[in-house]
């Protein structure tokens, strides 16, 4: 059923420096199944390049170019070969206020620029408590695919439910695997192989717990915060995926 390859994506947020970087560089071992990406504060981006691992950015703006102090541009992303992004953070949706229609603006003009966005979607605990997961994801996505659809071919998801991330409370495999059915089944009825896009789970992600992640049917692998700053777990990811 998985007829594609797996994604491990690792997200740095405002972390790590220099050294940590270059020892990545240096060392991150080969994958040669799975594609690999580094989702790095953009100051990092210009220093990077390795053939083991791709480059993302964790943000971008909408907009070409213009008074926007502060943000950057997808053609600036790309003239450093930073072909994946991720859109939608729930850290930027609740620091920063960004929208359902914002994220959905950045996802489509990511998608223009030619390149991959890491479209982030998730509930929050009280949204799980009372039982609406579907509705509250459902709208997060409807927006992402009016915005997308007709070419989503390269749209990837993560699914992130806010109370998994930096919390070690990891979702139990059923339970993101019934969150990932629901989303390709409602991306299903807009593209015509809901199963080339990938959906990837992110939220205290582990290398004790990476297995049984990906073991799941609709589980095509992973965003990864705290653990992607450690080499060896992050690479014990990518092997679990491999
Ligand atoms: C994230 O920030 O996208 C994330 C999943 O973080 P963590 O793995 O630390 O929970």
């Amino acid at each position: 059923q998985k007829n594609k390859r797996m994604m491990v994506a690792g997200n740095w947020k405002m972390n790590g420096n220099l050294t940590m970087l270059h020892q990545f560089k240096r060392s991150f071992p080969v994958f040669e199944n799975i594609d690999v990406v580094l989702c790095l504060p953009s100051l990092y981006i210009s220093e990077t390049s390795s053939a083991n691992f791709s480059i993302g950015a964790q943000d971008c703006s909408y907009y070409e170019s213009g008074a926007h102090t502060g943000d950057i541009s997808l053609t600036m992303l790309a003239e450093f070969d930073c072909k994946y992004v991720i859109v939608g953070h729930s850290e930027r949706r609740a620091r920063y206020n960004e929208s359902n229609e914002i994220v959905a603006k950045k996802a489509k003009a990511v998608l223009e620029n030619g390149s991959v966005p890491l479209v982030c979607v998730g509930e929050p605990l009280e949204v799980r408590d009372n039982g609406s997961v579907f509705d509250y994801v459902g709208e997060q996505l409807d927006a992402v695919i009016e915005s997308c659809k007709g070419a989503m071919d390269n749209l990837v998801i993560a699914y992130e439910p806010v109370w998994a991330i930096g919390t070690g409370k990891t979702a139990t495999p059923e339970q993101a695997q019934e969150v990932h059915a629901f989303i390709r089944e409602r991306l299903s009825k807009y593209c015509d192989d809901s199963h080339s896009i990938r959906i990837v789970y992110g939220g205290s992600v582990s290398d004790k717990n990476a297995a049984e992640l990906f073991a799941q049917p609709d589980i095509d692998g992973a965003l990864v915060g705290g653990a992607s700053l450690k080499m060896d777990s992050f690479s014990d990811i990518c092997l679990a995926a491999n």
